[in-house]
């Protein structure tokens, strides 16, 4: 993509946005930024736009017109009318990761999934270092893709967790190894349909070409899709069953191409989800050149990322859990599954459009009660009425404090909402932090 002079308009002026920006202006183009919000209320915008002489404005739908490229940040939706018009008035409108694509030299393991994309992309990234590979880790996981560029090199790899926000708008970005971890009902605020929600996870696969890997769950029927659309090699992971080429759970032994790697009793985080993140990994770092017993070595030093079926302390026997990032009902469903029972789940935040009834089962079976709190609360407790008892605990601190205070020694206390946090709280950081600080405070019973 030939930048220099070319008139550009990067949209969201986040992290990504910055990062587009500068590797714009380094270009040559001739940039400018804008973001629904104004200068002052943009963290580190206006000094980096104020250093790259970028101008800036206030998004309404005059700033769109007057360019040849648009570059959004992965949270503007790609349907704005404005985008729309501009597009059909030939605009080229890409996101960040499009970008980065010309300019990111080495290979590239593209990871994505509705759930475990941070842990896949963490685990993956933690293996390579391990084994000595030269290896960035990034996208959506932290440093944007564009801000990778520079330190890129053509023996590195470069380990992405890629959003369906990341990958809607891909045409020339191409991962070696592609990933999809699993795909279930999320953003549909932002996709509308489960449909296009999958459609865009899925043009990770379209954009590979014969000699790249396509690493999927055997056992999603839209990753089993996407071996259709894809002209690289699939290569399957499963928990349930057998699976050539790739890896998969046998009795507690994980195998992967059919020779033994490892016990699951040796992975050191919890949960059968937490198994098909590293058989994932595995497939793509065996393909990445690592041997068998320095994955199997690597995987064993590996700790939860924070958030994310974090263990965060035992009090008078009952045991905290930090499931903040939870923010779907499939992520809180696995994380029920992580455990054998005894569990007080809080649940609840902003809703997101999402079927709690599915929880219906397992909370029978695993919860002692469903603390609700944040806005989605009379969603949820309509949609769960008569599977478990239910607590409307309104705020996480009450939450933890009606749990720890019924709940008896072997219990489980966890944060694991199913919603987004926006309601209560800045992020799921802010949630999960408040969850640990509240549970650090608490005293033993004795
Ligand atoms: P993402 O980056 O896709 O949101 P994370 O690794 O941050 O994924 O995990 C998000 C949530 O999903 C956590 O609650 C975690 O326990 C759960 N989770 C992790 N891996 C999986 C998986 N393979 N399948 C389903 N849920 C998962």
């Amino acid at each position: 993509m030939l930048l220099n002079g070319i008139k550009a308009l990067v949209v969201g002026m986040k992290k990504s946005g910055l990062a587009s920006a500068e590797l714009l202006a380094r270009h040559g183009a001739a940039v400018r930024a804008t973001d629904l919000k104004p200068l002052d209320q943009l963290a580190e915008a206006g000094a980096l736009l104020d250093c790259l002489r970028i101008p800036f404005a206030l998004q309404t739908p005059s700033v769109f017109e007057g360019c040849e490229l648009i570059v959004l940040s992965p949270d503007v939706p790609f349907d704005l009318p404005p985008l729309v018009e501009a597009r059909r008035r030939g605009v080229r409108v890409i996101g960040e990761v499009e970008l980065a694509a010309p300019f990111l030299r080495g290979r590239t393991i593209g990871i994505t999934g509705s759930n475990g994309k941070t842990t896949t992309t963490s685990l993956t990234g933690h293996i390579l270092r391990d084994a000595g590979a030269p290896v960035q880790v990034g996208g959506n996981i932290g440093t944007p893709v564009t801000a990778m560029v520079e330190l890129s090199r053509d023996d590195g790899w470069n380990v992405l967790e890629l959003s369906s926000f990341q990958l809607e708008t891909i045409s020339e970005f191409r991962a070696h190894i592609g990933m999809a971890l699993n795909v279930t009902q999320n953003h549909l605020d932002r996709h509308h349909t489960f449909e296009n929600y999958a459609a865009a996870k899925g043009r990770l696969f379209e954009t590979q070409r014969s000699g790249d890997f396509a690493v999927l769950n055997a056992e999603d029927p839209v990753c089993v899709g996407y071996a259709q659309k894809t002209a690289a090699t699939p290569l399957w992971f499963s928990c349930l069953r057998p699976v050539a080429p790739g890896a998969s759970l046998c009795g507690d032994q994980l195998m992967l191409d059919g020779e033994l790697l490892m016990a699951a009793g040796d992975i050191p985080i919890r949960g059968r989800h937490n198994v098909e993140n590293v058989l994932a990994a595995s497939i793509a770092a065996i393909r990445a050149g690592v041997t068998r017993a320095a994955i199997a070595s690597a995987v064993r030093t590996f700790r939860a990322v924070e958030h994310r079926l974090e263990f965060v302390r035992t009090v008078s026997g009952v045991d905290f859990y930090n499931d903040s990032k939870a923010t779907s009902v499939d992520a809180t469903l696995k994380a029920l599954e992580a455990f054998p029972g005894g569990v007080w789940v809080i649940l609840g935040g902003k809703d997101k459009g999402l079927d709690y009834s599915l929880l219906r089962g397992p909370l029978a079976a695993k919860a002692r009660a469903a603390l609700l709190i944040g806005a989605a609360a009379p969603k949820i407790a309509e949609q769960i009425q008569g599977s478990v008892e239910l607590v409307d605990a309104k705020t996480i601190d009450q939450a933890v404090t009606h749990a720890y205070s019924h709940a008896h020694p072997g219990d489980t206390v966890l944060l694991a909402p199913a919603c987004a946090s926006f309601d209560q709280f800045r992020s799921y950081e802010h949630r999960g932090e408040t969850f640990k600080q509240i549970v650090n405070q608490l005293q033993s019973k004795e």
